[in-house]
């Protein structure tokens, strides 16, 4: 059976994601992507995934560089989502206006996300048009706020019923 690039997108599309700003550092300069590939790998050892494109800037400053963060985006933080998606404006000038600090890593953190999640990069596996970078987690954090969600190609926002009983076992 071939799947054709619309069928893939039109079925993928329904699986909601949050979004995410992965960075990592440029030499002296701050170098950030939006990604929505993000997944949490290992608990023991404490490992996430990111997949990124191999024909984009990122790729090569990842593997360089050896370090990533996974900043996960406020249902408030859509513009700058697509800022780092290259939707708007230029790749240089995405860290204009953006508050962020280095972690423990040296990647930046950016300050207004809801969490984050620093990596050294442990392996980077192939994945078609993709490599799939797993990523030792050296340092996290969490506030509170809503994520922002991805869904069919739109943005959106979670509507939970904060009544609702939580699952038993379920990962928080
Ligand atoms: C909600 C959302 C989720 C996303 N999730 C992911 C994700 O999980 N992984 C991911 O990799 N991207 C993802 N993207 C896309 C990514 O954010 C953009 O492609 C971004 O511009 C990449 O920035 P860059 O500076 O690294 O890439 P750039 O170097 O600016 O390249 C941007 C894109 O242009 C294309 N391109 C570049 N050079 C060539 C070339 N020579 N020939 C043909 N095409 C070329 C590639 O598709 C590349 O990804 C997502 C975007 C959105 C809006």
């Amino acid at each position: 059976m071939t799947v054709s690039d619309a069928e893939f997108r039109a079925v993928l599309g329904r699986f909601p994601t949050g979004v995410t700003i992965v960075t990592t550092c440029d030499g002296e300069r701050p170098a950030g992507v939006t990604i929505n590939a993000f997944a949490s790998v290992s608990l023991d050892p404490p490992l996430v995934m990111v997949c990124i494109d191999k024909r984009s800037h990122m790729h090569g400053l990842v593997a360089q560089s050896g370090i990533f963060a996974a900043n996960i985006l406020g249902d408030h933080q859509q513009d700058l989502s697509r800022r780092f998606a290259g939707q708007v404006g230029d790749r240089n000038e995405r860290f204009r206006q953006t508050a962020y600090h280095l972690g423990v890593t040296g990647a930046p953190v950016l300050d207004d996300v809801i969490a984050y999640v620093e990596c050294r990069v442990l392996a980077i596996y192939p994945g078609g048009d993709h490599s799939i970078f797993l990523g030792k987690v050296e340092g996290l954090g969490a506030t509170t706020g809503e994520p922002l969600t991805y869904y069919r190609a739109r943005y959106g926002a979670l509507d939970m019923d904060k009544d609702a009983s939580v699952v038993p076992g379920g990962r928080e």
